[in-house]
């Protein structure tokens, strides 16, 4: 079985004509519905017409033959605007987004499970993203959701770290519903740092800001996933290890036990890094597919986000532990048996 953990939906473009119309009226006029073809059956044509994934593309298609049983997909990271304004139009098109994902997964049952975007306005309060996460999970049936570590999206606000106060509300309401949340950066305002290297760099700041907090000891049942193989991390990981055997405190090593890492990772070598340096109880499969690793590598003629071709290619694990990594680490951390009984 394969569940990949680091899924995002695919829609017609009706969705980002949406996305358009918002921002152009800066949401004076009004609500937007959602038309015929972001409905269960809409979806269903789109998907079973080899639709999504853009030039990547067909996203069912490219499941199967990367031998996905199940995606966890949520909104497109990079699409959701939590540093626009005015912060009610942020809260209506994530809304929006999510009914998208549900809808997704009502279409597709077996294959599709929904993680939730939070409506992060920039600069403001936490209360519409966890009145979100409520409804994503108890309305929705979602098993948890994604939470963008800077909200400002690289526009030169400095948000706050991952380990300050400003935060406990969500830690308090994923515990409360035990659910994980998936750290994954979105937007960015920089030229200098478009969107996937701010991911990167803000992935790593993630982990950082973390483990030199309270958070794991105020939330010890608090779930967090760090996309994209934790940024840096793995590559870095002597570097903070021989910080923290400086200072006396906890080892590096330790602290990071508390945290999950997805395998979004497009190399050989780096996933194997990643599983070296954190562990097999500690990752998770992930692949993003359809999205930015969507190419063939002309060197093997294999897709650069056949992420679990990678895993199963791994001498140095055996085979029980590859069941971890590529489903058993996740039915477990999204308790999936509660919305797919097989799982
Ligand atoms: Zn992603």
């Amino acid at each position: 079985l394969r569940i990949d953990v680091h899924g995002h939906v695919s829609a017609p473009a009706h969705l980002w004509s949406i996305r358009a119309g918002l921002l152009a009226a800066r949401g004076t006029h009004g609500r937007p519905a959602l038309p015929k073809q972001l409905s269960v059956e809409g979806l269903k044509e789109f998907l079973n017409a080899g639709g999504g994934g853009g030039p990547g593309g067909p996203h069912l298609k490219l499941m199967d033959q990367h031998r996905t049983d199940v995606q966890l997909i949520s909104p497109r990271p990079y699409q959701m605007m939590h540093s626009e304004k005015p912060a009610w139009m942020v809260r209506w098109w994530t809304e929006l987004c999510n009914d998208v994902v549900h809808n997704e997964c009502r279409a597709f049952p077996d294959r599709f499970i929904g993680i939730a975007g939070l409506p992060q306005a920039a600069g403001e309060p936490l209360d519409a993203a966890v009145a979100e996460l409520e409804r994503a999970v108890t309305k929705l049936g979602f098993r948890g959701a994604l939470l963008n570590p800077d909200p400002h999206e690289n526009n030169g606000t400095v948000p706050p770290s991952l380990g300050e106060r400003y935060w406990y509300p969500l830690y308090e309401k994923a515990c409360e519903l035990d659910v994980p949340l998936h750290i994954h950066s979105c937007g960015s305002h920089s030229v200098r740092e478009p969107y996937s290297m701010n991911f990167i760099r803000e992935e790593t700041t993630a982990v950082l800001g973390l483990v030199h907090s309270d958070v794991f000891r105020d939330f010890p049942r608090l779930k967090i996933v760090i996309s994209h193989g934790g940024g840096a991390i793995p590559y870095q990981f002597g570097r903070f290890q021989a910080m923290s055997a400086r200072s006396g405190g906890p080892l590096f090593s330790e602290q990071l036990r508390n945290i999950y890492f997805d395998t979004c990772l497009y190399s050989q070598e780096a996933i194997e890094l990643l599983i070296k340096t954190v562990g097999v109880d500690n990752c998770l499969f992930g692949s993003e597919c359809p999205g930015t690793g969507t190419a063939v590598d002309p060197q093997t003629g294999r897709d650069y986000d056949d992420v679990a071709h990678y895993i199963d290619k791994i001498g140095f694990l055996s085979d029980a532990d590859k069941d971890q990594v590529l489903w058993k680490n996740a039915a477990r951390l999204f308790n999936l048996s509660a919305v797919q009984p097989r799982l």
